[in-house]
């Protein structure tokens, strides 16, 4: 039985280096191991461009002579003997013609097959696992390709929204994995009750790992990052954030949610029936390469901290409706929220007062959103109005719940720098409180809020 999982993403694969960081990696597992890799740096956007722009053949072919030198330009880096370098090379073309076919179907929209993005896009991280598996062959390390389309990965949903279906996906996945070596599968996609190639959405190979982890029954996932874990707030905003020692699965999915841009958001999902621990590490961390930052588990004991982190999203906007008593006649709130149920819109949060109702959206619904309730002719609403310029601080951390005068401090915090908030929840979830603020002050709200709550003492 395979204990480990191994997620190796895009930003460890910068450098050819990065690349064979992967060996020392694999090689400190005493079992074998899954790899799951995504698409070099740069690639997805890369395919995901080139599919969108119409374009023809003379447009197409320098794109994809570009892509082959950038695979080529690694291969000659990481895999040492020439002669083993040109025959991994023709297998590597293989996949760069069905690619070339799929694109150029892409040109004749009438008759290019439906799926035709993911597959397309699927290239990138299966370039990936065809390259390092090879690596890792070459190297006397026995390992074998697997793709998701061969294990039967699959899965439910819509593209770029896809969700593994373990029931049918657990039992082919473990039994295609059983043998005694290192397998290496593409992240990114799984495949749809007809066995096309479907999406998880960006940055989906995360989920791809643990999804894979659930489904042979690993112990632990283990994932590489360039950065130094989970952090306090992102260092790009607080100098002084620091790493976060542990956190548990929620705390890991609200931070995921809330736009902490490390882990894709639906990562832990698969993992907490089963309780598999994630380890993250730094790869741009050479001496601490095998050495995790950060360590996600089910429970932890009690730290003593308010809360873990701050961080913030811009991906949300408020929708709302006023009018004399609306937000005590009842009624009107199920109208509104099935309608929007009913249009696939996601509500995140509701606040009523006496006279409005404010619902926090995504910030890509909203305009779907003001329509359907406009449509709606709701009686005693007298205004519909969109908030667009807003952000979500997050405030995520066990402690939240147990220690008292938090939200004082914060709107205090916030109060003294003349930061205004729109919305809050406190206690809406036991592990983050949300507030709304303006757009424009989000950077300074999370510096103030990190450095009241992480000063020295911490
Ligand atoms: N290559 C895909 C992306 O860039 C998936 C991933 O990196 O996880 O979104
Ligand atoms: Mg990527």
């Amino acid at each position: 039985m395979i204990r480990n999982i191994i997620k190796y993403g895009g930003s460890n694969l910068k450098t050819p280096e990065g690349t064979k960081n992967l060996i020392r990696i694999v090689s400190s597992f005493p079992d074998p191991v899954i790899i799951v890799v995504s698409a070099l740096s740069g690639v997805t956007d890369m395919l995901d461009e080139t599919v969108k722009i119409p374009a023809d053949r003379d447009i197409l072919m320098p794109r994809l002579d570009s892509l082959r030198d950038l695979y080529n330009r690694h291969m000659e880096q990481i895999i040492p003997d020439p002669l083993q370098c040109r025959l991994i090379a023709q297998k590597m073309d293989v996949r760069f013609e069905e690619l070339k076919h799929l694109l150029l179907s892409a040109y004749h929209p009438g008759l290019s097959p439906d799926g035709l993005y993911d597959k397309i896009l699927s290239y990138g991280e299966k370039l990936s696992s065809l390259l390092i598996s090879e690596m890792l062959a070459s190297r006397n390390i026995p390992c074998r390709e697997a793709l998701p389309e061969d294990i039967g990965l699959y899965t439910t949903g819509v593209s770029g929204y896809a969700s593994v279906d373990f029931q049918t996906a657990s039992p082919n996945v473990s039994k295609a994995l059983s043998e005694p070596l290192h397998y290496v599968i593409p992240g990114f996609y799984g495949i749809d009750s007809n066995r096309q190639i479907i999406l998880f959405g960006r940055g989906g190979t995360d989920y791809s790992a643990a999804a894979i982890a659930r489904c042979v029954g690993a112990k632990s996932l283990h994932i590489w990052k360039d950065v130094s874990g989970l952090m306090t707030a992102d260092p790009r905003i607080v100098p002084g954030a620091a790493s976060i020692p542990r956190l548990t699965y929620d705390e890991t999915a609200e931070l995921a949610y809330f736009g902490a841009r490390i882990l894709h958001p639906r990562t832990v999902e698969p993992l907490v029936r089963k309780g598999i621990r994630v380890f993250i590490y730094n790869s741009s961390d050479e001496n601490g390469l095998l050495d995790p930052v950060t360590v996600i588990s089910a429970h932890k004991r009690p730290n003593g901290k308010v809360f873990e982190s701050v961080t913030f999203s811009d991906h949300f906007a408020i929708l709302n409706l006023t009018g004399a008593g609306i937000g005590i006649k009842p009624g009107i709130l199920a109208r509104i929220t099935t309608a929007l149920n009913n249009s696939g819109i996601n509500i995140s949060s509701v606040i009523t007062s006496h006279i409005s109702i404010n619902l926090l959206l995504e910030l890509k619904d909203i305009d779907r959103a003001e329509k359907t309730c406009r449509t709606l002719d709701l009686p005693f609403v007298s205004e519909i109005k969109t908030m667009r310029n807003i952000s979500v601080l997050a405030l995520v951390g066990q402690g939240m719940v147990v220690r008292h005068g938090i939200a004082s401090k914060v709107f205090g915090v916030l109060a003294e720098r003349g930061i205004n908030v729109y919305m809050s929840s406190m206690g809406a979830s036991e592990v983050t409180t949300y507030l709304v603020i303006d757009r424009s002050r989000r950077l300074e709200a999370v510096e103030a809020i990190h450095g009241e709550f992480f000063r020295a003492k911490d």
